[in-house]
């Protein structure tokens, strides 16, 4: 990576960067790479979107999918999302990868459409700094119309830190883009460290619990504040999602406490466009 990390800095004409750690060459690596390459990147479509389905508990069904971004990068690889959007975030790049994101997402919905999976919902990721921008409601009410996609197929998710950053201006940009009709969760839900009096007056639809909470179920009190989650969202009339869900026991737990919907490698990793398709025209369900 060291040597890489200074052929990349060498091909950049930064030869003066300074290299304290593998660590640090790593995160200057990325940052050299992604500026230099993302808008090549999304023009030669090297950017692709992988769905992990999301099952509704009380029926087993899949009732949608969260689109999860994917750098296939010519020389490097697959590089996971956590190697390049935080970087992406940092240096405002995540503004256009955003919006292509939700491009991409548009076209997947209108496919589905024209399958008949016409109430199929995808949610995407979005950082605080896409919230943050006035003009992105808007924006984003011109793309779902360009498209033709029903704003009610489409969900947001925003990381609770990152709403809990600047709770007000937050929560006036979810109140315009739920205007819009979109459906807006809260992820990584109790980790952020928000309080009850900010939650209540965010207009959002569901929470997430973080998988951190769902540990070894009977080892871990983790699962009592699973409940609570369980517990609170339900109390604030919003749907409540178990993301990384992987075992038989934890599933049950959920299911036992009421949660609405589950997301994890038990019932499936995220998948291309074309194998959730498949799954879909299968019928696949959530084993009891
Ligand atoms: P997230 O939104 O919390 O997404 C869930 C992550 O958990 C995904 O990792 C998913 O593959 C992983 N996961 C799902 N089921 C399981 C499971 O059963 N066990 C375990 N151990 N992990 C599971 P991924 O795809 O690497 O994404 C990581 C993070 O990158 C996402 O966390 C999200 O914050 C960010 N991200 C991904 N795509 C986008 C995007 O298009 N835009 C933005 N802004 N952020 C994105
Ligand atoms: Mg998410
Ligand atoms: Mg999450
Ligand atoms: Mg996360």
């Amino acid at each position: 990576a060291a040597d890489a990390a200074m052929y990349h800095a060498k091909t950049m004409g930064k030869n003066n960067v300074q290299f304290h750690s593998a660590e640090l060459n790593q995160i200057v690596h990325a940052y050299l790479m992604l500026e230099a390459n993302l808008g090549r990147a999304i023009r030669e479509r090297e950017l692709v979107l992988d769905y992990q389905p999301k099952v509704d508990l009380r029926s087993g069904r899949v009732v949608g999918a969260e689109a999860l971004v994917r750098w296939r990068h010519p020389v490097e690889g697959t590089i996971p999302p956590d190697r390049f959007i935080p970087v992406a975030e940092e240096t405002g790049l995540i503004v256009p990868l955003g919006e292509w994101v939700i491009e991409e997402t548009c076209v997947a919905l209108k496919s589905m459409a024209a399958h008949g999976l016409d109430d199929f919902v995808i949610a995407v990721n979005l950082s605080a700094r896409q919230l943050r921008q006035r003009q992105f409601p808007e924006r984003l009410g011109q793309t779902l119309r360009r498209y033709g996609v029903d704003p009610r197929r489409l969900e947001l998710e925003v990381t609770e830190s990152q709403l809990m950053d600047q709770p007000d201006e937050a929560r006036d940009a979810l109140a315009q883009l739920k205007a819009l009709g979109v459906r807006l969760s809260i992820d990584d839900f109790g980790t952020g460290y928000s309080s009850l009096s900010h939650l209540q007056t965010f207009p959002v639809d569901y929470i997430k619990i973080d998988r951190s909470f769902l540990g070894d179920v009977g080892h871990d009190g983790h699962m009592v504040i699973t409940r609570a989650i369980i517990a609170l969202g339900h109390n604030l009339k919003l749907q409540v999602i178990a993301e990384g869900v992987e075992t038989r026991e934890q599933l049950a737990f959920l299911r036992a406490h009421d949660c609405d919907q589950m997301q994890g490698y038990y019932f499936s990793p995220a998948l291309s466009r074309d194998a959730l398709q498949d799954l879909l025209a299968r019928d696949t369900r959530l084993p009891d």
